[in-house]
């Protein structure tokens, strides 16, 4: 707070705006926003090189068809969630925004840390990524603060949200580190954040360690949660009602009816209680190296190099990111969600949220 009274480095001429891959934008503009999603993560990227251009048509054709598709729907912007050293270049984001007129509004900040021994964590260096681990909170803070205000790498790429992750209730060393440090470049740029939540209680205890740093619930999203509102529904009550809100991800049609409904019901729920306005929506659907590795090949580990091709993730059924509006959204409306509830979750909520508002 005191970052903006003494005239700290926030830039005042963002407020009231979202900033996007090409620059900030009136919140009007977005129409429907997609909460989390990601254009491209490369798990064989250790560090953040050069774009590898054998990656570039994949997101050239499939991908700014997608975003086009995604405008015919009303929905002009997604939250690119992807954080280093995964996520591309930053001139692949401004071109993909460019050439689909549709707005990114890309991240900064951190994943959680990951078990050895899951997913791709075969070593240390690959639970979570080393410069976390190397940093001290106040060197994280101040990266996450250089890339929303002036930009990645020396680019007009900035950041329009703040990104951190916890795999369970009790954040890690490395998870409590990155958290403080983007509750504290938060105060100092006013951008909103978003979370990655993996299991139970971790929503609370995110939400617990960033309110103790000062930051308002109302400019946090707890995402990846949509098994947290069906299944943890008083601890994620109680967190809406402090002010936080949710993002439900990975909602996709193809399961059993019975998560489906429950999915639907939750969110039915949360607005009989009066806390529809804490509830957003996205996929999490990923461009990605390492999903298909990893499947076919259990000892596949990222970080190994390799040529492996940028390709449709295997966790969420095609088309790319408009599955929201072409399967998801239609069953909904089946279940019982109404226009009124998605209005509010898909352009009210984020109109809200999403703005550079003083802390
Ligand atoms: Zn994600």
């Amino acid at each position: 707070m005191d970052a903006w009274k003494d005239g700290g480095l926030m830039r005042a001429e963002d407020v009231g705006k979202v900033i996007t891959a090409r620059g900030p934008v009136e919140p009007e503009q977005l129409g429907a926003v997609m909460m989390h999603e990601h254009l491209h993560s490369d798990w064989a990227q250790k560090a953040e090189t050069p774009f590898d251009m054998a990656k570039w048509p994949i997101l050239e054709t499939y991908g700014v068809w997608a975003l086009r598709e995604l405008k015919k729907h009303g929905c002009h912007a997604f939250v690119d969630m992807t954080r280093a050293p995964e996520r591309a270049a930053p001139w692949v984001y401004q071109k993909v925004s460019e050439l689909a007129g549709f707005h990114l509004i890309c991240a900064t900040g951190f994943y959680r840390e990951i078990k050895l021994g899951d997913y791709w964590a075969r070593e240390p260096e690959d639970q979570i990524w080393p410069f976390v681990r190397e940093s001290s909170v106040e060197e994280l803070e101040e990266y996450c603060v250089r890339e929303v205000e002036e930009g990645r790498y020396g680019t007009d790429l900035r950041a329009g949200v703040l990104k951190l992750g916890a795999s369970s209730a009790e954040l890690t060393e490395a998870e409590d580190k990155a958290a403080r440090a983007v509750a504290r470049a938060h105060k100092r740029t006013g951008v909103f954040i978003n979370t990655h939540v993996q299991g139970k209680g971790a929503q609370k205890a995110q939400l617990d360690l960033l309110e103790s740093e000062g930051v308002d619930p109302a400019r946090v999203v707890l995402g990846h949660t949509m098994g947290h509102l069906v299944n943890e529904w008083p601890v994620t009550q109680a967190c809406m009602t402090r002010g936080a809100a949710f993002a439900l991800t990975n909602l996709r049609m193809d399961g059993p009816e019975a998560q489906r409904r429950a999915w639907a019901d939750g969110i039915k729920r949360a607005f009989d209680e009066g806390l529809g306005d804490r509830v957003t929506l996205g996929l999490d659907w990923v461009f990605s190296v390492g999903y298909t590795e990893l499947a076919a090949n259990p000892a596949w580990r990222p970080h190994q190099g390799g040529s492996a091709l940028l390709v449709p993730c295997t966790f969420m059924p095609p088309p790319p990111f408009v599955y929201l509006f072409t399967h998801t959204i239609p069953r909904f409306k089946e279940m019982g969600i109404t226009e009124e509830m998605l209005n509010t979750m898909l352009v009210e909520n984020p109109k809200r949220i999403l703005p550079v508002k003083r802390p």
